[in-house]
């Protein structure tokens, strides 16, 4: 399943559900609640967002300041999840059920809030390492897929695993080569039904 954290961006989100169309699969979005509801650009992110509600795409939580959350009082923490998820119902009448920590962070407090309220905790299973490119070339999407599926030497993906991407024009620019070579490669993903289905074994 794909995940795309840290958006949604107007100019970026128009363009990954077109690719996701073709593939004919949708994605879970982590998404940070500052983006469309703060700052000049809020307005234009919260139609994007919009349309990606009315387009199918399901929606998790990713904080509302995407701040490193280790540093907050029991309060901020609080707030910087149950703001988000509620700015997330607010505007795409989603239920948020799932939350990814910023920097993958994450200590007693948070876990203690989070046992307590929705949503669960949900790190990722396979980290594409799209951040790590600044700028498309041709070869970032083999980068990607060699690296998902264990042909740089490392560990390959696993079934019900969820990848890392990020809401980035980079990754846009990659994508539809990548998941073709992922389809290639024999792996199928997994469409997100509710923001709780598919969710992958490293809830925690
Ligand atoms: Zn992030």
């Amino acid at each position: 399943m794909l995940t795309f954290d840290d958006g949604p961006h107007a100019a970026v989100a128009t363009e990954i559900p077109r690719i996701l169309d073709g593939e004919r699969v949708k994605a879970l979005w982590f998404l940070n609640g500052m983006h469309f509801s703060e700052g000049p650009g809020a307005a234009a992110n919260r139609a994007v967002l919009r349309r990606l509600a009315r387009h199918g795409q399901v929606f998790g939580n990713h904080s509302c300041h995407h701040y490193r959350m280790l540093r907050l009082a029991a309060k901020e923490m609080a707030m910087e999840i149950g703001e988000c998820s509620r700015q997330i119902g607010a505007v795409t009448g989603q239920a948020v059920g799932c939350f990814r920590a910023p920097f993958a962070q994450a200590n007693d407090l948070m876990r203690t809030w989070l046992r307590s309220h929705e949503p669960q905790r949900v790190g990722w299973d396979a980290n594409s390492l799209d951040a790590a490119f600044r700028r498309p070339h041709s070869g970032i999407s083999k980068r990607i897929v060699d690296h998902l599926t264990g042909a740089d030497g490392g560990s390959p993906m696993a079934d019900g695993d969820n990848i890392l991407m990020h809401d980035r024009p980079t990754t846009a620019a990659v994508l539809k080569v990548a998941i073709d070579d992922l389809k290639r490669r024999g792996f199928t993903l997994v469409v997100p039904t509710a923001a709780t289905d598919n969710l992958p074994h490293s809830a925690r």
